[in-house]
């Protein structure tokens, strides 16, 4: 019984880590055209950026897929 708890916490915790570390190492996404980094919560302007990410751009309104490279239109 002890032993099912202790791996219950383990499990948890290593959850907990896991989420924390995908949070941390997710880098800013800077805009190809201007540089300017896009802020990390993004309001999908568009159902397509919803389903495969992708901004428009806060500074220079260009349309940038995940990566922060400028779409080609
Ligand atoms: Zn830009």
């Amino acid at each position: 019984m002890e032993g099912a708890l202790t791996g219950m916490i383990i499990g948890a915790a290593l959850t907990v880590l896991a989420v924390v570390w995908i949070m941390l190492s997710r880098k800013p996404v800077k805009c190809a055209a201007c540089g300017r980094e896009q802020p990390a919560v993004r309001t999908p302007r568009n159902a397509q950026q919803a389903m495969w990410g992708g901004y428009t751009c806060a500074g220079c309104g260009a349309e940038l897929d995940a990566k922060g490279q400028v779409k080609a239109k």
